[in-house]
């Protein structure tokens, strides 16, 4: 209770898959008392591209434009625009952030990634020699959950997609991870379309009985051994 929670979450349509865990996670994570923030990116029209847009005012060198070294500039003179500020700080006040997406190309949607791209700024999230263990992000949690087209079968080590680690590895060690932001196991409901009406009930039942323990779980051991071992 009083934890505070961010779900960033990545569906077109309420009525989805997607949606379902969603409303899930809202509902349950608000009956335990939790405050529960929600970013829509599809409903708030969230801009995935890095820009130029995202600085307000003078460039730090005009000549030659760096995303970067001037999303760097801008966080540390407070001059970031302000969709990526109202992120921010809804990053900076959660205990715990929940990704909630389709699996898009063995990754996440654009809309996502660019919400990782254009957020988690250097000098907010990671820093020179800030990162990993030493990332910016410290004592908060995450979780990815997603959905998938293709079978737990496809997904396992000898299927043809390769072990589902594989596509963790970006997401939590090489974003989460490297802002210091400890990965609690991912929730994976695979292949939603393709089951019967009770296999998705019981996949949503087990999400709602998760999240009951939540707060008891461990991280994972975020280390390369953990994806490919
Ligand atoms: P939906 O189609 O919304 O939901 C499935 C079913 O569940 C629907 O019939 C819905 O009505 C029903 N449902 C919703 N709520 C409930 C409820 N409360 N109770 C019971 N039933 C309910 N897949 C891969 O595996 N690998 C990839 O690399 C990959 N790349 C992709 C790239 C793109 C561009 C796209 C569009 C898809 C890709 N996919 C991939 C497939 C994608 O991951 C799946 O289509 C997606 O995860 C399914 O989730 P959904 O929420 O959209 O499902
Ligand atoms: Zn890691």
């Amino acid at each position: 209770p009083g934890k505070k929670v961010l779900i960033v979450y990545a569906h077109q349509e309420p009525k989805s898959f997607n949606g379902s865990l969603l409303k899930i996670a809202v509902e349950e994570l608000t009956k335990q008392g939790c405050s529960v923030t929600v970013s829509d990116l599809y409903a708030m029209q969230f801009e995935p591209r890095a820009t130029r847009n995202d600085i307000v005012g003078h460039l730090h060198n005009s000549e030659a434009f760096n995303y970067g070294v001037e999303t760097w500039e801008a966080y540390k003179r407070g001059g970031l625009s302000k969709d990526l500020v109202e992120e921010q700080k809804k990053v900076q006040e959660a205990d715990l952030l929940i990704f909630q997406f389709p699996l898009f190309w063995f990754s996440m949607p654009a809309i996502l990634k660019g919400w990782m791209d254009r957020v988690l700024v250097q000098g907010f999230a990671y820093d020179l020699s800030k990162a990993y263990d030493g990332g910016l992000l410290q004592d908060k949690l995450s979780l990815f959950s997603f959905t998938t087209g293709g079978s737990q079968e496809m997904y396992s080590n000898k299927g043809i997609g390769g072990d589902i680690r594989y596509v963790l590895w970006p997401m939590q060690h090489g974003i989460m991870h490297f802002c210091g932001v400890k990965v609690l196991e991912p929730h994976i409901c695979y292949a939603p379309e393709n089951v019967s009406e009770e296999k998705r009930k019981e996949m949503l039942t087990a999400w709602t009985q998760r999240l009951k323990t939540l707060w008891k779980e461990e991280p994972i051991d975020c280390s390369p051994e953990w994806y490919f071992k």
